[in-house]
C-alpha cells in the first residue's frame, strides 16, 4: 500500500509537471483528488485495512494529498504568470505604426449660410439679437398689428402651448422686444428657429429657421431698405445677380414687398427650380407699420424703420442647390460631408 501511494506521488507530480493550461491542470486534480480520485478511493479502502497499518497509511495518505494540493496550486500559480506574461507581448503596442485617420467634423450647411450672412450684416452695422421660441401670444401676434382673426393665427398653422402661449411661428416677435427695451438707432438681425404645424415634405419642416432684420432711426426710407437688401443679395449669391420688388401685404409693415432675385440655377433663363419665371422669390420686407412702433412706445412721427425676414432653410437649398428640405434635418452624415 506505502509503494503504492509512493507511485501515486511520483505519478501526479509529473502529471502536474507536464501541464501548461488551467483545464488540464483540473483534470488531474480530479484524477488524483476528485470523488472518485485516487487519493481520496483509498482514504475510503482504509476500513479495510490491519488495524495497525490504518495509522501508517492513514497519515502517508494524507501527506501525499497535502503535497498534491501544494504541487496543483504552485502549478496555478506558474500558468497564471505564463498567461499575464504572453498577454502582455501580444498587447504591445508598436508605437512606431502610422496612427488611423480620424474623421474631421465640419460645419451644418445652415451653419455655414448663416455666418455668412451675419458677416454680410455686421459688416453692414447690425447687431445679432435673440429671443426666447416659447412666446406670448403678445409678441408673435398682437404686437405685431395681427389682430385675433387673422389668417395667421389659426391653429392649423400655430402651435399652441396655452392660449397666451405658443411656439413662435417667427422671429418677428424679437424685433418688439428689442424695440421695447432700446431706442433708436436700432439696426439688428434675428436668426433663429420657428414652428408651424406644417406636415413634412419636400419644401416643408414643422422647424424651420428664419432671419429677422430690423433697422430704426430717423429719416429711414424704402430706399434704404432696397440698398441693404440689394447689397445682401449680391454678397450671398454673386454680383451678378439681379433683385426685383413686388408689393405684397404684410400686417406689421405699410407698405409691404416681397423681394425677388434673378434664378441663380439658370440665371434668369427659365428652368424647373423658378417654375420658368427666371426670378425666385426670397424674402418679404416693408415699412415697420406705425401702429408697431406706437405699441413700443416709439413715435411714428420722429422715427420711422424697416424690417425684413427670410427662410434660411430656404437660401441655403438655393445657394446648395438642395431640392428637399428634409436633408438639411436628417443628418446623414454622407449628405453633409459635402459641405
Ligand atoms: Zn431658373
Amino acid at each position: 500500500m506505502k509503494e503504492k501511494l509512493n507511485n501515486i506521488m511520483e505519478q501526479a507530480s509529473q502529471e502536474i509537471n507536464n501541464v501548461t493550461t488551467y483545464s488540464d491542470l483540473e483534470a488531474v486534480r480530479v484524477k488524483y483528488l476528485g470523488k472518485k480520485g485516487l487519493i481520496t478511493g483509498i482514504l475510503r479502502g482504509m476500513a479495510n485495512l490491519d488495524a495497525n497499518e490504518r495509522p501508517v497509511i492513514g497519515r502517508l495518505a494524507n501527506t501525499v494529498r497535502n503535497n498534491i494540493e501544494d504541487l496543483i496550486s504552485q502549478k496555478r500559480q506558474i500558468i497564471r504568470n505564463m498567461e499575464m506574461e504572453k498577454r502582455l507581448k501580444e498587447e504591445t503596442i508598436d508605437v512606431t505604426l502610422p496612427a488611423k485617420g480620424g474623421v474631421l467634423g465640419g460645419k451644418h450647411p445652415l451653419t455655414l449660410v448663416l455666418d455668412e450672412i451675419k458677416d454680410i450684416f455686421i459688416g453692414m452695422g447690425f447687431e445679432i439679437a435673440e429671443g426666447p421660441e416659447v412666446e406670448y401670444d403678445y409678441y408673435n401676434f398682437e404686437a405685431l398689428n395681427i389682430p385675433k382673426d387673422h389668417p395667421a393665427r389659426d391653429v392649423q398653422d400655430t402651435f399652441y402651448i396655452n392660449e397666451n402661449i405658443l411656439l413662435r411661428t417667427q422671429t418677428s416677435p424679437v424685433q418688439i422686444r428689442t424695440m421695447e427695451k432700446n431706442r433708436p438707432p436700432i439696426r439688428i438681425i434675428v436668426p433663429g428657429r420657428v414652428y408651424r404645424s406644417d406636415e413634412v415634405d419636400a419644401t416643408h419642416s414643422p422647424i424651420f429657421h428664419q432671419i429677422e432684420g430690423l433697422v430704426v432711426d430717423r429719416g429711414i426710407t424704402m430706399g434704404n431698405l432696397k440698398g441693404v437688401l440689394e447689397v445682401l443679395a449680391r454678397k450671398l449669391f454673386g454680383n451678378n445677380i439681379e433683385t426685383k420688388f413686388r408689393p405684397h401685404h404684410f400686417p406689421f409693415t405699410e407698405p409691404s414687398a416681397e423681394m425677388d432675385v434673378s434664378c441663380v440655377v439658370c440665371g434668369g433663363e427659365g428652368c424647373r427650380v423658378c417654375s420658368n419665371t427666371g426670378w425666385i422669390e426670397v424674402l418679404g420686407a416693408g415699412m415697420v407699420h406705425p401702429k408697431v412702433l406706437s405699441i413700443c412706445n416709439i413715435d411714428p412721427e420722429v422715427y420711422s424703420g424697416f424690417a425684413f425676414g427670410m427662410g434660411l432653410d430656404r437660401i441655403t437649398m438655393l445657394k446648395y442647390e438642395i431640392d428637399d428640405v428634409r436633408l438639411l434635418f436628417d443628418n446623414d452624415i454622407r449628405f453633409l460631408q459635402q459641405f
